[in-house]
Protein backbone atom coordinates (compact mmCIF):
# COMPACT_ATOMS: atom_id res chain seq x y z
CA UNK A 1 0.00 0.00 0.00
CA UNK A 2 1.89 3.24 -1.14
CA UNK A 3 0.23 5.72 0.95
CA UNK A 4 0.20 3.66 4.13
CA UNK A 5 2.21 5.37 6.90
CA UNK A 6 2.94 1.64 8.77
CA UNK A 7 3.59 -0.28 5.20
CA UNK A 8 6.28 2.98 4.55
CA UNK A 9 7.93 2.70 8.26
CA UNK A 10 8.01 -1.30 7.28
CA UNK A 11 9.62 -0.50 3.69
CA UNK A 12 12.27 1.90 5.90
CA UNK A 13 11.08 4.77 4.35
CA UNK A 14 10.09 6.37 7.69
CA UNK A 15 12.41 6.02 10.44
CA UNK A 16 10.77 4.26 14.08
CA UNK A 17 12.37 2.79 17.47
CA UNK A 18 11.74 -0.62 16.95
CA UNK A 19 11.55 -2.86 20.02
CA UNK A 20 10.48 -6.11 18.79
CA UNK A 21 11.13 -7.64 14.93
CA UNK A 22 10.45 -10.83 13.79
CA UNK A 23 9.60 -12.09 9.95
CA UNK A 24 6.14 -11.50 10.42
CA UNK A 25 5.58 -9.01 12.75
CA UNK A 26 7.26 -5.81 14.41
CA UNK A 27 6.72 -3.40 16.88
CA UNK A 28 7.77 0.37 17.58
CA UNK A 29 7.47 3.13 20.27
CA UNK A 30 4.36 5.02 19.42
CA UNK A 31 6.04 8.99 18.36
CA UNK A 32 2.81 10.61 20.34
CA UNK A 33 2.90 8.30 23.48
CA UNK A 34 -0.24 8.53 25.88
CA UNK A 35 1.55 6.48 28.76
CA UNK A 36 4.87 5.37 30.18
CA UNK A 37 4.92 2.58 27.53
CA UNK A 38 3.11 2.86 24.11
CA UNK A 39 4.07 0.56 21.47
CA UNK A 40 2.16 -0.44 18.32
CA UNK A 41 2.12 -4.20 16.87
CA UNK A 42 1.74 -4.46 13.28
CA UNK A 43 1.73 -6.82 10.85
CA UNK A 44 4.09 -7.17 7.41
CA UNK A 45 1.14 -7.81 5.38
CA UNK A 46 -1.21 -4.93 5.13
CA UNK A 47 -4.93 -4.99 6.55
CA UNK A 48 -6.82 -1.98 7.56
CA UNK A 49 -8.31 -2.54 10.53
CA UNK A 50 -9.08 -5.27 13.10
CA UNK A 51 -11.74 -6.78 11.55
CA UNK A 52 -10.21 -7.00 7.58
CA UNK A 53 -7.42 -8.76 9.39
CA UNK A 54 -9.90 -11.14 11.24
CA UNK A 55 -11.85 -11.91 8.12
CA UNK A 56 -9.18 -11.94 5.74
CA UNK A 57 -5.27 -13.07 7.66
CA UNK A 58 -6.56 -14.89 10.65
CA UNK A 59 -3.61 -16.15 10.21
CA UNK A 60 -1.39 -13.14 10.52
CA UNK A 61 -3.82 -12.13 13.86
CA UNK A 62 -2.84 -14.64 15.31
CA UNK A 63 1.24 -13.65 14.65
CA UNK A 64 0.67 -10.68 16.01
CA UNK A 65 -0.99 -11.29 19.08
CA UNK A 66 1.50 -14.42 19.57
CA UNK A 67 4.40 -11.49 18.89
CA UNK A 68 2.12 -9.38 21.84
CA UNK A 69 2.53 -11.90 24.39
CA UNK A 70 6.10 -13.06 23.46
CA UNK A 71 7.30 -9.28 23.90
CA UNK A 72 5.38 -8.22 26.59
CA UNK A 73 6.40 -11.83 28.98
CA UNK A 74 9.95 -11.03 27.48
CA UNK A 75 10.11 -7.72 28.71
CA UNK A 76 7.74 -7.46 31.66
CA UNK A 77 5.21 -6.26 30.62
CA UNK A 78 2.90 -8.93 31.44
CA UNK A 79 4.22 -8.99 35.30
CA UNK A 80 3.52 -4.98 35.22
CA UNK A 81 0.24 -5.11 33.28
CA UNK A 82 -0.58 -3.64 30.27
CA UNK A 83 -3.71 -2.87 27.76
CA UNK A 84 -4.68 -4.02 24.57
CA UNK A 85 -6.00 -1.36 22.35
CA UNK A 86 -7.20 -1.35 18.78
CA UNK A 87 -9.06 1.35 16.99
CA UNK A 88 -11.68 0.44 14.12
CA UNK A 89 -12.62 3.54 12.00
CA UNK A 90 -12.25 7.27 12.49
CA UNK A 91 -14.98 8.15 15.03
CA UNK A 92 -13.47 5.67 17.49
CA UNK A 93 -9.91 7.44 16.50
CA UNK A 94 -8.52 5.35 13.84
CA UNK A 95 -6.03 7.43 12.03
CA UNK A 96 -3.65 4.94 10.19
CA UNK A 97 -5.20 3.14 8.08
CA UNK A 98 -3.00 -0.27 8.68
CA UNK A 99 -4.16 -2.68 11.08
CA UNK A 100 -2.32 -1.64 14.87
CA UNK A 101 -2.48 -2.77 18.68
CA UNK A 102 -1.63 -0.52 20.79
CA UNK A 103 -0.02 -1.49 24.12
CA UNK A 104 -0.18 1.02 26.92
CA UNK A 105 1.33 0.27 30.30
CA UNK A 106 1.43 2.74 33.29
CA UNK A 107 1.88 2.08 37.10
CA UNK A 108 -1.90 3.27 36.86
CA UNK A 109 -3.67 3.56 33.30
CA UNK A 110 -6.73 5.77 33.63
CA UNK A 111 -10.13 4.26 32.69
CA UNK A 112 -11.39 4.15 29.46
CA UNK A 113 -12.52 7.75 28.24
CA UNK A 114 -16.56 8.35 26.18
P1 LIG B 1 -4.70 5.27 15.69
O1 LIG B 1 -5.00 6.73 15.96
O2 LIG B 1 -4.88 4.95 14.22
O3 LIG B 1 -5.39 4.29 16.59
O4 LIG B 1 -3.15 5.07 16.04
C1 LIG B 1 -2.14 5.56 15.21
C2 LIG B 1 -0.97 5.85 16.09
O5 LIG B 1 0.16 6.03 15.27
C3 LIG B 1 -1.11 7.12 16.94
O6 LIG B 1 -1.04 6.78 18.32
C4 LIG B 1 0.05 7.99 16.47
O7 LIG B 1 0.66 8.70 17.53
C5 LIG B 1 0.99 6.98 15.86
N1 LIG B 1 1.82 7.52 14.79
C6 LIG B 1 1.44 8.36 13.78
N2 LIG B 1 2.47 8.61 12.97
C7 LIG B 1 3.55 7.93 13.46
C8 LIG B 1 4.91 7.81 13.04
O8 LIG B 1 5.35 8.36 12.04
N3 LIG B 1 5.71 7.02 13.80
C9 LIG B 1 5.25 6.38 14.93
N4 LIG B 1 6.13 5.65 15.62
N5 LIG B 1 3.97 6.47 15.35
C10 LIG B 1 3.13 7.24 14.62
ZN1 LIG C 1 -0.04 -0.60 5.39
Amino acid sequence: MEDCLFCKILKGEIPADKVYENENVIGFNDIAPQAPTHILFIHKNHTSNFNDITNNDPEGLVQVCEAIAEHTEKSGLKDAGYRVVSNIGETSGQSVFHTHFHILSAPRLGRFGS
